[in-house]
């Protein structure tokens, strides 16, 4: 069990490194969690240490009902993190970021439309933002987990950032990645003209060919 769980904080550890690799994040930004459902475990990321600073035994241990048992405090976004894998079984990873390119859709409060397929990785036509609250607050739980529903795996987060789930790890981060692509995608085509959007079939298209898409069975 202890050589589990260690294996999983590890996976935190490495995935925050990749964040910062990838460009994800800055400084202490965003978070990460994962559920070990039958363990009755989550495992997140502290609160307010750099990604680079990240010991093992720093990342944190809460149960379902919120206790912490074990590591730094946690994440301050413990909450939402909890309340999304207690509306969503399908959901066993959760990542948080500030990535630039979403954040700045996030600031204008206005969605990523279907200009590109790749929205399909997060299971919806478009990726939506869930309303404003204060960072850390059982408000922007509520209001973000009300607002992700009961199928999409990325939202937006007003004049924050972004959330993206999935079935593990790499799906979630993956998700968070590809819609900071296309976010910048979007910005640079918003620079030059008017990015010509896919219609409600062309997306409903996509969406089932990612069912069937590489390696990953459908989540
Ligand atoms: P934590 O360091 O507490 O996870 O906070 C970072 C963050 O992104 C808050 O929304
Ligand atoms: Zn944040």
């Amino acid at each position: 069990m202890r050589k589990a769980i260690n294996k999983y904080r590890q996976q935190l550890k490495d995935y925050g490194l990749k964040m910062l690799a990838d460009g994800l994040t800055t400084g202490t930004g965003g978070n990460l969690s994962l559920a070990l459902r039958t363990e009755g475990i989550i495992v997140i990321t502290p609160s307010g240490i750099d990604y680079d600073q990240i010991s093992i035994d720093d990342i944190s241990l809460i149960d379902f009902n919120g206790n912490h048992l074990e590591g730094e405090k946690p994440s301050s976004e413990w909450l939402l993190h909890l309340k999304l894998y207690n509306m969503r079984p399908d959901i066993n990873a959760v990542v948080h970021t500030h990535s630039r390119f979403a954040t700045t859709l996030a600031l204008l409060q206005q969605p990523l439309p279907a200009c590109h397929y790749l929205i399909g990785v997060a299971g919806c036509r478009e990726i939506r933002v869930a309303p404003y609250a204060t960072f850390g607050s059982k408000e922007l739980a509520d209001k973000t987990v009300a607002a992700l529903g009961s199928a999409d795996r990325c939202i937006l987060m007003a004049n924050h950032g972004l959330i993206a789930a999935g079935k593990d790890l790499s799906s979630a981060y993956d998700t968070a990645l590809y819609i900071e692509e296309v976010a910048e995608l979007y910005h640079r085509a918003k620079a030059i003209g008017e990015p010509v959007l896919l219609n409600d079939a062309e997306m409903e298209q996509a969406l089932l060919r990612f069912q069937t898409y590489g390696r990953k069975a459908k989540e």
